[in-house]
C-alpha cells in the first residue's frame, strides 16, 4: 500500500490599504499555528479551513504549518512583516518533507519596502521545498497579481465570488488539482494577462458586470486542455505597480492555449469596462431612496468608509444623513461604528443612563464631523459574536472589544473598539436589535454583506472614505502606466 500523500496547509493574509494613515504592527495579526489553528478555524468557511478540510477529505496527510490574518489596513510594518514570513517559513520547514504545499494568501499585502509579499513569500516558499514540489495557492479575488506570484507556483487559483462564499468550493478544486499533478495526471502551465483597470469593489451577484465575465470564465475552464480559468479584480487601494485587474489561466501543457484564454478574457473585460463604472449616491439621497421604497427592510451601505477595505470605520457622513432625516424612532439602526473611546464613556454611564457623546470623525480627514449628540445607553457587551450559516466567512468568531448600543435621535447605533465590517445580522442581534423588524438597516461595507442580507432590497451610497469607490480620487504616484478609469489615454491591446 503506498503512503498517502502528505500536504503542508498555511496561510498569510492582508489586505493592504496604502492610503491608510499608519503602519500595521504585529499586534493586529491573528496567528496560529498547528492544532491551535485548526481548532480556531474548524468548520468555518475560512479558506485556510477549507484546505484543511479538502486535503483531508482526499485522504491526504495534513501537516497544518502557521496561519496569520488582520482586518485589512495600512502598510505592514517591516518588522512584522518579516516576523509573518519567518514563522511561515518556520512551520513549514518543520513540517517537510511535504509532497505538495497548500496556501492560503490574499495577493493584494504590502509592507514597508515589499510591494508584493506574495511574491516574495512564494519565492521564499519555492526556495525552501525545491522545484519538484508543486504549490497551489488560494487567493481573494482582490489580490493584485504580480508575474511574480503566478511564476513562483503550480496553481493560482482565486475565489470566484464576492462576497466571498465559495472559499470552500475553490479550495476543493486546489486539492484535486494538486493531486492530480502528483500523480502525474497533468502538468500545469499558467498565463496570465495583467489589465491596466482600477475597479471600485463590485460584486459578482447577478445583475453586476463581474457576473457576465465569470460566466465566460467558466465557458472557457470547460474547454480542453484548460484546467483553471479565473480573474483577479485587483484592490485599486493599494498605491503599488501592479495595481488592477488581472486574468489567469492554467492548462495542460498548452502554454499558447493559457495565454489564448487569458488573453481572449482580458479583452472581453477590457471591452466593457464601463460596465463596471459604480454608482455613485451623495449619502442624503441614498437615505431618501431607501425610505421611499415599499414595504419591509432595506438595507443601506456606505462602501466609502469600509473596514474590509481598510478603512477605519469611524465615518460619520451616512450616520448624519440618517439623522438628518429624522425617520420615525425605533425604525433605523446602523452599525458598526469604531469608537473606543465612546464606548468607554458609555461602560462608564452605564446601560439606560443617558451621556452627551462626539461620536466618529476622529480617525482621518475623510471621516466627517463628530456627531455631538444626546445619547441613551441601550445595552453594553463584548463584541464577540459568530459569522452565520450562509455569511461571507460563515462559523468564523469576531471580536470587535467592547461595544455599546447607543440610541441616538431615535436610531440604534452599535458602537465598537476595533475596525470591522458588517457581515450579516448577527453583531446586531448580539446588541439585542432584530434587524428583519427595521425599516433601515445602515451598514458599513461594500459587498460581503449581500451574503448575509440576501433578498432584500440594497441601496448602496457613496459618502467618503478610504474605500471610496470613486477609485479616480486615490493620489497616486506608483502606476507603472495610465490606467482606467483614471486616464482616458489607458489603452489595452494584446501583443
Ligand atoms: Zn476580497
Amino acid at each position: 500500500m503506498t503512503p498517502p500523500v502528505r500536504l503542508a496547509v498555511g496561510g498569510l493574509l492582508h489586505e493592504t490599504n496604502t492610503y491608510a494613515s499608519g503602519l500595521t504592527p504585529l499586534e493586529r495579526f491573528h496567528r496560529a499555528s498547528g492544532d491551535a489553528l485548526e481548532r480556531l478555524l474548524a468548520g468555518s468557511q475560512h479558506p485556510v479551513a477549507g484546505l484543511i478540510a479538502a486535503a483531508r477529505a482526499r485522504g491526504a496527510e495534513v501537516a497544518v504549518t502557521f496561519g496569520a490574518e488582520a482586518t485589512p489596513s495600512a502598510t505592514i510594518a517591516a518588522a512584522a512583516y518579516q516576523e509573518l514570513k519567518r514563522q511561515l517559513l518556520d512551520g513549514l520547514r518543520a513540517a517537510l518533507p511535504v509532497d505538495g504545499v497548500l496556501l492560503a494568501l490574499h495577493g493584494a499585502g504590502v509592507a514597508e519596502g515589499v510591494d508584493d509579499i506574495e511574491g516574495d513569500v512564494l519565492d521564499a516558499v519555492r526556495a525552501l521545498v525545491g522545484p519538484g514540489v508543486p504549490v497551489a495557492v488560494l487567493y481573494d479575488l482582490h489580490g493584485n497579481l504580480s508575474e511574480r506570484m503566478c511564476r513562483a507556483a503550480d496553481f493560482t487559483l482565486p475565489c470566484r465570488l464576492y462576497p466571498h462564499t465559495d472559499y470552500g468550493m475553490r479550495a476543493q478544486e486546489a486539492v484535486d488539482l494538486l493531486l492530480r499533478r502528483l500523480r502525474g495526471e497533468v502538468r500545469p502551465v499558467t498565463a496570465l494577462r495583467r489589465l491596466p483597470l482600477l475597479l471600485a469593489l463590485t460584486s459578482t451577484d447577478p445583475g453586476f458586470a463581474p457576473a457576465r465575465a465569470n460566466a465566460l470564465c467558466a465557458e472557457i475552464a470547460r474547454r480542453p486542455g484548460v484546467l483553471d480559468c479565473a480573474w483577479f479584480h485587483g484592490f485599486a487601494h493599494a498605491d503599488v505597480p501592479t495595481a488592477g485587474a488581472a486574468v489567469v489561466c492554467t492548462t495542460d501543457g498548452d502554454a499558447a492555449l493559457a495565454q489564448r484564454c487569458a488573453d481572449e478574457l482580458a479583452l472581453w473585460i477590457w471591452q466593457r469596462r464601463e460596465d463596471f463604472r459604480p454608482p455613485l449616491l451623495a449619502p442624503a439621497e441614498g437615505v431618501a431612496r431607501a425610505l421611499a421604497l415599499p414595504g419591509g427592510t432595506v438595507v443601506l451601505n456606505e462602501s466609502a468608509d469600509n473596514p474590509g477595505g481598510g478603512a477605519p470605520g469611524d465615518g460619520t457622513h451616512l450616520l448624519r444623513a440618517l439623522i438628518d432625516a429624522a425617520p420615525a424612532p425605533g425604525t433605523c439602526c446602523f452599525g458598526m461604528l469604531n469608537d473606543a473611546e465612546t464606548v468607554q464613556q458609555a461602560i462608564a454611564a452605564g446601560v439606560g443612563r443617558s451621556l452627551r457623546v462626539r461620536l466618529g470623525g476622529r480617525l482621518g480627514p475623510l471621516q466627517g464631523a463628530p456627531i455631538e449628540a444626546e445619547a441613551r445607553v441601550r445595552a453594553l457587551t463584548d463584541g464577540r459574536f459568530t459569522n452565520r450559516a450562509g455569511s461571507m466567512l460563515a462559523g468564523v468568531a469576531f471580536d470587535v472589544g467592547p461595544s455599546a448600543r447607543l440610541e441616538i435621535a431615535g436610531i440604534d447605533v452599535l458602537v465598537i473598539s476595533r475596525p470591522e465590517q458588517v457581515f450579516d445580522p448577527e453583531p446586531f442581534l448580539l446588541h439585542g436589535i432584530d434587524t428583519a423588524r427595521r425599516r433601515l438597516v445602515c451598514l458599513k461595507s461594500s459587498n460581503h454583506f449581500r451574503a448575509g442580507f440576501r433578498g432584500l432590497p440594497i441601496v448602496t451610497v457613496e459618502s467618503a472614505g478610504l474605500s471610496s469607490a470613486d477609485v479616480a480620487t486615490l493620489p497616486r504616484q506608483r502606476l507603472a502606466a495610465p490606467a482606467w478609469p483614471l486616464s482616458d489615454a489607458a489603452e489595452f491591446s494584446l501583443p
